[in-house]
Formats: structure tokens, sequence, C-alpha cells
């Protein structure tokens, strides 16, 4: 008897990876492809296809394909789309999932990248047990997916879920949204960045950083240097955790999570993030949430969390119908 897999797909700036991942979220075979965001998205979808070929063609009499699931940035679970997504020069609305069905005769979702992995906490990671949680995806930006009475929210339109884009200072940075004060514009990489620089600015404190270039200077540098001691950077993990944590204290009001999952490039800075948005949280929740939300790291295997992520979308949509 063949198992089944699903296909999950992760849509990035530079490469696409895909995999095949069964119910319990094993991973049977992975690849990826360029994505070359400068050619056509049907270009994408064409070489996807023979790469799902090719990767299923050895497995093809002990695995079978049930769905396909999709990351992707702007994705619309709905309408099956990719609108004007960041990053990626394709413009308007692409119609992702129809493109799919042409190719491929199974199920095809789509939604993005942070809710992705948000199902891919719940069914396979860190949430796995749990009904009510909340992912927070720290990359360059903030990502979030929010699940609530064990489903995810995807909202009105489907793009629920975007508290990178709720505001910490109406009079804060620029974020790339066009408003002011964003928290992804603190809590993020780039975040962490600009964040060290202002530290600079205003303070005489000795750092290794008074000699890098704001171009130059990288998330993962910033913690090198506040795990060898460096005060800026060890001042910047503090001040972005302090914003991360009231926040998320915000968030606990609104849906009451069992936990909240940090993951992401921040994420790998473990204590130095974790510590001072834990502590942040407490200080800041409302008392009857005191002490009950768990602030846990991913529990997805590194490396190929987006496509977990995008194989338990179509897992949850299969499931769902039986
Ligand atoms: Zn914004």
């Amino acid at each position: 008897m063949r198992t089944e897999v699903t296909v999950g797909i992760d849509v990035g700036g530079t490469n696409t990876v895909l995999g095949f991942v069964d119910a319990e979220g094993r991973c049977l075979a992975e690849s990826s492809v360029p994505t070359m965001a400068h050619e056509p998205a049907s270009s994408l979808i064409d070489r996807l296809t023979a790469k799902i070929k090719e990767l299923h063609a050895p497995l093809a009499d002990r695995a079978a394909i049930a769905g396909i699931g999709i990351g992707a940035p702007n994705a619309n679970y709905y309408r099956g789309t990719v609108e004007n997504p960041p990053n990626l020069s394709w413009k308007g609305i692409t119609p992702f999932v129809a493109l799919f069905k042409e190719r491929f005769d199974v199920p095809v979702v789509i939604t993005n990248d942070a809710n992705a992995a948000a199902l891919g906490e719940l069914r396979f990671g860190a949430g796995k047990g749990m009904r009510d949680i909340i992912v927070i995806t720290l990359g360059t930006g903030l990502g979030s997916g929010i699940i609530a009475n064990g489903e995810l929210v995807y909202g009105a339109d489907g793009f629920a879920g975007e508290l990178g884009h709720t505001i910490v200072d109406l009079r804060g940075r620029w974020c790339g949204c066009g408003r002011r004060g964003c928290l992804e514009t603190y809590a993020a990489a780039t975040g962490i960045c600009r964040t060290v620089f202002e530290m600079l600015c205003n303070s005489r404190e000795e750092s290794e950083f008074r000699d890098v270039a704001f171009n130059q200077l990288t998330a993962k540098m910033v913690t090198d240097a506040a795990k060898r001691g460096d005060p800026i950077a060890r001042a910047a993990f503090e001040y972005t955790g302090e914003i991360l944590g009231r926040k998320l204290a915000e968030s606990v009001a609104h849906t009451s999570p069992e936990a909240i999952i940090l993951f992401g490039g921040l994420a790998n800075a473990g204590d130095l993030i974790f510590a001072p948005t834990k502590r942040s949280l407490e200080e800041h929740v409302m008392g009857m949430f005191r002490g009950k939300v768990k602030l846990l790291p991913s529990g997805l295997p590194e490396g190929n969390t987006a496509v977990l992520g995008a194989a338990a979308l179509s897992w949850t949509e299969l499931l769902k119908g039986r």
C-alpha cells in the first residue's frame, strides 16, 4: 500500500523549496529550484511541476501525492492568488492555485508563509496537541500566524495575522508599509540593526560596531557580538525583547494563546531574545493571563520548517474533508 504525502512548497525571494511530507511530518524527499521572479510566475510553476515529477518518480510505488500546499508572500487563501508580493517582481494578481490545478489533479491550497509556519508548528512542531497558539517569525521582517480554537485565523479578506504591522510608537520608525512605528521596524533582523545604530548615536559606550557601516551590519553580527558581551549589542537585544514582549502581551488579550512560538533568524539567538521578551510579556500582560502563556522556540527541524509548514497547510485541508 502506498502512503499518502502532500507536497509542501515555499516560495522565497531567491529559492523556492519543496518536499514530500507524510501525515506524521516525515519528509520523504526534498529539493529546490531558483525562484527567478524576474520571469513570469508561470515559468516558476513549470519548473516546479518538472521537479515534483522528477522527485516523485523513484517514490511512485510507495507514495501517492494527495495534495499540494503552498506558502508564499502576500498569498490569499480564499482567492488562491499571490497579490503584489514585496521583493518579487510579479505585478498584480497571480492565480497560483489555478495554475497548479492545470497541472495536477489534486487539491491545491495557498496561504502566506507565516500562516503556513503556524500550521506547521501546530501539526508537527512545538504547538502539537494545542488549540491556541501564536507563531512569530523573526526574519527580515516580522511575520505571524494566529491559531484560535484549533483553526488558523484567515479573517474576512484572507490577510489576518499581521502583528508585524501593529504600532509600537505613532512617531516611530518608518515602515515598508508606508506608516510609522510598526512592530517589525523594531523586532526583526533589520529592526535590531536600526536599534544598534540608534544606540551608537545616543551613547558613549564602546562597541565593536563603532567601525561598521549600517549597510554592512547584520542581525547575525549583533547576535555574535552580544554573545561576546558587547554592551550595545546586549542592550539592543534587551530593547527588542522589551518591545516584542509588550506587543505580545496585547495579542494575549485578543486570543488567550496557550503558547507563543518564536522562530526565524533572530529567535536563534536563544536566551538573548527569549529572556527579555518573556520578562516584558509577563510585566505587561493583564493579570489573569500572567504566568500562563508559554514562550517556546520552534519545534520543527531547522532547514525544512517552510516545507513542513506548507505541507501542514495541505494536510489541514485534506483532513477537514475526511
Ligand atoms: Zn508596517
